[in-house]
């Protein structure tokens, strides 16, 4: 059966409230400077909530009602290529441990429409057995004049690699909610399939 790994990210929160109340772990992935920090400070708003991974990666942790339900999501910004030796352990890590991921292109930026696809293919050979939530998020749609990827190839791209898909602007806080909920949408269809 799906065996999610549950709690390594926060061993044994035991003053938390609801402890039935489901928490999952998103994981962001992408080129740096597509927007993913600046997805996440947005879907978590005042920072003072922020975690520290066992990683060093940064954690950010809220609860959210979607179709009238709560939910935990904690959302972990992780990828930090600048640091050529750590990379690969800690992104092996992060393939690990998320419940679902978020792959972040810039639309202004090939290259990262590139990488994105070269994370999914990371992603599922991490995973293989598993039926994981993937979203893929062309970023930074405001700049409309820098577009270098189109809507309908993020799209194309997205049917390709049964992610599903949608393009946001952090800038203009355009979709990051609807973005979010489809994250938790994922999931419990998923988990409302299987369940063992
Ligand atoms: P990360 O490296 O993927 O975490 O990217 P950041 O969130 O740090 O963003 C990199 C740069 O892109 C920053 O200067 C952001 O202000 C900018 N940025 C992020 N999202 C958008 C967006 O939707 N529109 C525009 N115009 N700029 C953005």
């Amino acid at each position: 059966g799906g065996r999610a790994p549950r709690g390594s990210w926060s061993p044994d929160s035991s003053g938390s409230p609801s402890l039935r109340e489901p928490r999952y772990r998103v994981v962001l992935l992408g080129d740096p400077g597509v927007g993913k920090t600046s997805l996440v400070n947005l879907f978590a708003g005042v920072q003072e909530r922020d975690l520290l991974d066992q990683h060093g990666g940064a954690a950010y942790e809220r609860r959210l009602t979607v179709d009238g339900e709560e939910t935990t999501l904690v959302v972990l910004d992780t990828w930090e290529p600048e640091q050529q030796g750590e990379k690969s352990q800690r992104c092996s890590h992060c393939l690990q441990v998320g419940n679902a991921y978020i792959i972040v292109y810039s639309v202004t930026d090939r290259d990262s429409f590139e990488s994105a696809s070269e994370l999914r293919i990371q992603l599922r050979r991490a995973r293989q057995a598993e039926d994981i939530p993937i979203i893929l998020v062309g970023n930074k749609t405001d700049l409309v004049r820098c577009r270098e990827v189109s809507e309908e190839e993020g799209q194309a791209c997205a049917a390709v690699f049964d992610c599903k898909f949608i393009e946001t602007s952090a800038a203009l806080q355009h979709n990051v909610a609807e973005l979010f909920e489809g994250v938790v949408r994922q999931i419990r269809l998923r988990q409302g399939g299987k369940k063992s």
